[in-house]
Parts: structure tokens; C-alpha cells; sequence
């Protein structure tokens, strides 16, 4: 089959690998239909991880089951499903209570798994043809009808839509708060359509992405750029001085400064800032427990300079990690069947798995317009020949 393989940094490929195959009779083999670029992929592009060289990226996965594993019962041949990004076992003790982000029985000695990401566990990813789905009956998301035709909305369940939803829960932000929300990337974003949705009375979002900012206010959130002025200055301005009930951390380790300077603390001594005293914080942005390419001494070793006298003098408090999807996915899905949420807005591009590599490109330089990528593995033949930014433009 066709996969995107990592090579080394900016330097990923479309290459022909062995299929994948029922290894588990709880597997299922999964033909993938729709797969998103994540900007957790682009840690591992840019270098900034130690995921080995031929794995296949991908985490983000919809498709077809064509195969199941003897022990399969649940899940049928010919399902349309939506896979967490979570490999997760469902019997586990993290799993028996919903933290499905930390199973502890796929990636043994650590906390968690993940389809073809760095330290996830030996998981291939799904930017290709065929998956290979381990504990299918636990994991799959078996879609509706209908749902062929709006796979770019239930793709979104697999990672970027609930993780956006999880900073919401982890600041347990109520109808009627305010929240301010870090990064206006793909997880930002879907904080902020979540806020939304909860009942929000003023969801704040900081970044300096014109386009990403647009997009925003088109979504109901007020922007804030940061490359303006202070964007604590501009919360406080916004709150009478208060500052917001809740906050939400959406960029990670490699924060920055308008001018491009990386300063890893950045956006959690911001939230200390621009939150009100007794307000709680939402950490899904992703800070690594080693970074030995930082040129910042503390983050080499997946430390910060963090303002804990502040976090303590305001009574702050604060929720951190990776997403338990299926914790989400079922309930969110039910919004895009009822027409009440349309996740699909962020999508700036669906594109065939050929040009995956000149996407990453794009999507990495965070090149105006590139706000969210979707391949489609089968619609390679039919775009044969055209240039990448020729593809599918929304
Ligand atoms: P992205 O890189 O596309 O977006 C990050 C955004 O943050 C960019 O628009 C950038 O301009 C902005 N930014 C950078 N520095 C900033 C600063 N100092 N202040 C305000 N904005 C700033 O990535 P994404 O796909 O939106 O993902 C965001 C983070 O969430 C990444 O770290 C990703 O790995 C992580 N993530 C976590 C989980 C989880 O389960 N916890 C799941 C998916 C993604
Ligand atoms: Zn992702």
C-alpha cells in the first residue's frame, strides 16, 4: 500500500510499505477514507521528537473495516468508523474509568498509545491506504448513516474536535463564564467552537494568524492578536480588569513570540495573567518530558520557568494531558448528526494522499489560508497531475 513515511526532519514520503495485517484477533483492518494532519504531527516533522525513521504518520483516521479479527463482534465489515487517537484497551484500570489516554496495557512502561506518533507505542499511523486497529470493539466509533458524505466532520472526532472540548472540561469552564484561549490553531479553535457551544458568555482567543483570527470572530469568538499589544492587556480590558473565569493553553512547548523567538513558557505564565483569581486552567498544548533540540536550557529537560508564586497568590488551579476521546466522541458525533455543529468549518483543504508531503510543507510554514488538512487516500487517481495548491480549496 501507499503510506507517508517519516525520513528525517521536514522530510517526510509517500512510499510503497507492506500492507497491514490482522496481527490480534481483537484487530481490525480499516481501508482509510479521510485522515488529518495534526499540529502534533509537526512536532515529529520538525525534528522536535525521536520517532524513528519509516514510521508511518497519522493519527487523525476514518475508513471502512474490511477485515475484523477472530474475537471481533461488535464492529461488521463494510462499518464506516471513526478511530480516537488513542490505542486504548478498555480493560485496563485507566480504562475501566474512562482515561482512555492512559492505557496501560498498549504501551507498556508508559502511560498511553497513540496511532503513528513519537513514544505512542509501536502503532503504525493511518496517513495511508490500510490501518491496523488493535481492541477494535473498544475503540471504534461505528459512524451513522449518512456519514460518507460528511466525512469531514466526523473525521474531526478523532482528535482535534475533543481535544478542543477536553481544555473546556479540564478548566471547567460553565455556561455564562469567560474564557480566554491560547492559539488559535486547529485545537484552539475547537476550544473555542466548544466554549461556544457550552454557553460561554465571552470566549477570547490569542494569536497572530490573521487568518486563523478570522476565522474565529466567524465562529463567535472575539480575537485578540497578540502582535499588536500585550494580550494580558487586552483580557483585562475586555473583563473590566478582572480578567477571564477560565483559560485554555492550545500551542505547548514551542509558544512563541510574534517575532518567531520560541519561549516555552510563554502562553502558561500569559494564562497566569489574563485569569481571574480562584479561575482554572485547561493544558492541552503539548509539553514533552524531554526536548533535547530546545536551545532553552529548562525546556531541554521538559522544564519551565513557571510564575508559581503568582498561580498560588490568585488560588489558580489546573488540569493537564492528553485527550480521553472516547469520553467525547459519542456525544459530539450526535451534534454533527442533528445539524447542530458543522466541525467541517476549519477544513481549508482535502487533498489526495500524494500530496501529503507538500502539505505538511505548507501546513508547517503556517502559510495563510492552511488552516486544517484532510487527505483522502482515494482520491490520489483523480487528482493525478495537479499541483498541490491546486487541490480541493474550501
Ligand atoms: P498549531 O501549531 O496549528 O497551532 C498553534 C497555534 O498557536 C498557531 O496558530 C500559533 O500561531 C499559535 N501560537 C504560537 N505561540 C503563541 C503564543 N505565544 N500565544 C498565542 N498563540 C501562539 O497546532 P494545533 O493543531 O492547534 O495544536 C496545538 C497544540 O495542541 C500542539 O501542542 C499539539 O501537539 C497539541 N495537541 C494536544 C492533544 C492532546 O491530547 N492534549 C491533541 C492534539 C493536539
Ligand atoms: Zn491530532
Amino acid at each position: 500500500m501507499k503510506a507517508l513515511v517519516y525520513k528525517g526532519p521536514r522530510d517526510v514520503r509517500v512510499e510503497k510499505v507492506p500492507d497491514p495485517r490482522i496481527e490480534q484477533p481483537t484487530d481490525v483492518i480499516v481501508k482509510i477514507t479521510t485522515t488529518n494532519i495534526c499540529g502534533s504531527d509537526l512536532h515529529m516533522y520538525e525534528g522536535r521528537t525521536d520517532v524513528e525513521e519509516g514510521k508511518i504518520l497519522g493519527h487523525e483516521n476514518l475508513g471502512e473495516v474490511i477485515e475484523t479479527g477472530k474475537s471481533i463482534t461488535r464492529v461488521k465489515k463494510g462499518d464506516l468508523v471513526c478511530l480516537p487517537f488513542n490505542v486504548s484497551c478498555g480493560f485496563c484500570e485507566n480504562c475501566e474509568r474512562g482515561y482512555t489516554s492512559a492505557c496501560l496495557t498498549v504501551n507498556p512502561g508508559k502511560a498511553g498509545g497513540a496511532y503513528g506518533y513519537a513514544g505512542m507505542g509501536p502503532y503504525e499511523g493511518g496517513q495511508a491506504e490500510f490501518l491496523r486497529v488493535p481492541f477494535a470493539d473498544f475503540d471504534c466509533l461505528v459512524l451513522p448513516a449518512g456519514a460518507e458524505d460528511q466525512q469531514s466532520d466526523y473525521v474531526m472526532l478523532a482528535d482535534i474536535w475533543p481535544t478542543g472540548y477536553h481544555a473546556t472540561e479540564l478548566a471547567c469552564l460553565l455556561p455564562g463564564e469567560s474564557v480566554v484561549i491560547y492559539g488559535a490553531g486547529p485545537v484552539g479553535l475547537f476550544a473555542a467552537y466548544s466554549a461556544i457551544l457550552k454557553g460561554a458568555s465571552q470566549v477570547m482567543i490569542v494569536d497572530r494568524l490573521r487568518d486563523r483570527l478570522k476565522l474565529a470572530a466567524k465562529i463567535g469568538a472575539t480575537p485578540i492578536d497578540d502582535s499588536k499589544s500585550s494580550p494580558v492587556e487586552q483580557v483585562l480590558e475586555l473583563t473590566d480588569g478582572k480578567g477571564a473565569d477560565k483559560g485554555c493553553e492550545c500551542v505547548g512547548y514551542q509558544a512563541h513570540d510574534p517575532n518567531g523567538h520560541e519561549h516555552p513558557n510563554m502562553t502558561l505564565n500569559n494564562l497566569v495573567e489574563s485569569v481571574k483569581a480562584t479561575g482554572r486552567l485547561g493544558v492541552v498544548g503539548v509539553f514533552p518530558s524531554e526536548d533535547p533540540t530546545s536551545k532553552d536550557s529548562l525546556e531541554k529537560q521538559g522544564q519551565i520557568a513557571f510564575d508559581i508564586g503568582k498561580f498560588f497568590e490568585k488560588g489558580l488551579s489546573m488540569g493537564s494531558g492528553q485527550t480521553n476521546v472516547k469520553t467525547y466522541n459519542r456525544h459530539l458525533a450526535k451534534l454533527i448528526q442533528t445539524g447542530k455543529a458543522k466541525p467541517s468549518f476549519l477544513v481549508s483543504h482535502e487533498l489526495p494522499l500524494d500530496e501529503a508531503p507538500e502539505a505538511y510543507k505548507r501546513f508547517d510554514a503556517r502559510e495563510t489560508g492552511w488552516t486544517k488538512v484532510v487527505l483522502k487516500p482515494g482520491m490520489a487517481e483523480a487528482k493525478k497531475g495537479q499541483a498541490a495548491s491546486a487541490g480541493h480549496q474550501k
